[in-house]
């Protein structure tokens, strides 16, 4: 089977590269969409959410921002602002993002922009708490 590479890239650079993937899961803005070897040209937006690449039979997952991919039949580039695997992820630092952003969004307060601002970072959270789950 041929095979994808995955290259994971922030304002930091690549903090994943992987060239060996049989097959990577990603949430766009449109649904889940799987991605392997020879598929055709595409660039989407992604949501905040979880990706995960099969690699020697086995899956590896990943926590991302929203952002974009671009698809190549031999390549994914994924550019979000963050992303990690499940075992480099904090769990204690999400539940800590979790409850400030919790705690926000209950202020009677109704600033838009800061209500908005805490629902991602409640969402970022709660993806990270998620995938860290998978974390062997
Ligand atoms: P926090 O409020 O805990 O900083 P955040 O959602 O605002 O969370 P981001 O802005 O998405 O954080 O990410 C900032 C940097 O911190 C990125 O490099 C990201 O990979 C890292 N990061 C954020 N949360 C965690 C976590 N729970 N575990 C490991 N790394 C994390």
């Amino acid at each position: 089977m041929n095979k994808i590479a995955l290259d994971v890239v922030t304002p930091d650079g690549s903090v994943y590269f992987q060239e060996n993937c049989e097959i990577i899961i990603l949430q766009t803005k449109q649904g889940e969409l799987g991605v392997m070897a020879g598929h055709v040209p595409t660039v989407a937006a992604l949501k905040i959410g979880g990706l995960r690449a099969k690699i020697d039979g086995r899956f590896e997952y990943f926590a991302v921002t929203d952002g974009f991919v671009e698809i190549r039949p031999e390549k994914v580039t994924v550019l979000v602002q963050a992303g990690e695997s499940a075992g480099e992820i904090d769990t204690e630092r999400a539940a800590a993002a979790k409850e400030r952003a919790e705690a926000l969004l209950q202020q009677e307060r109704d600033e838009k922009i800061d209500r908005f601002r805490a629902e991602l970072a409640l969402q970022r959270a709660i993806n990270r708490i998620d995938v860290a789950k998978h974390s062997s």
